[in-house]
């Protein structure tokens, strides 16, 4: 499944350059264009899936991305944070499902 119009189904394809930082058969990690921590990381399945109940199936691999791109990056023993904004109460922008993966500072808690 992919969108045509879909900007993190071309950074999957290569499309549209983007920092990767880690990848597997079935998903891609990437610098966040616009970084909202010293790491912020956007972790995504490489096929378009919109929402976490089409997810099934690609939680390990996931997962396994964000651990060791966690750990690529050197934040995975200072702590970081991982965040998915799902709908319009989260906030999310992007139709194709991304998990932010946030450190290198000291993250304030709860979120706005
Ligand atoms: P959302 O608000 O949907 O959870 O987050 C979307 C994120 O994607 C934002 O943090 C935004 O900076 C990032 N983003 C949007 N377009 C691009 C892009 O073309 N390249 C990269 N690397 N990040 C993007
Ligand atoms: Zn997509």
């Amino acid at each position: 499944m992919s969108s045509a119009d879909c900007i993190f189904c071309k950074i999957a394809s290569g499309q549209i350059p983007a920092q990767k930082v880690h990848e597997s058969d079935d998903v891609i990690v990437f610098r966040d264009i616009s970084p909202k921590a010293p790491a912020h990381l956007l972790a995504i399945p490489k096929k378009h899936v919109k929402g976490l109940a089409e997810l099934r199936g690609l939680e390990p691999a996931i997962f396994e991305a964000i651990a060791q791109a966690a750990a690529s990056e050197k934040i995975a023993a200072s702590g970081f944070r991982v965040v998915l904004n799902q709908g319009a109460h989260a906030g999310q922008e992007v139709e194709h499902l991304h998990f932010h993966i946030l450190g290198g500072r000291q993250l304030s808690w709860p979120p706005g």
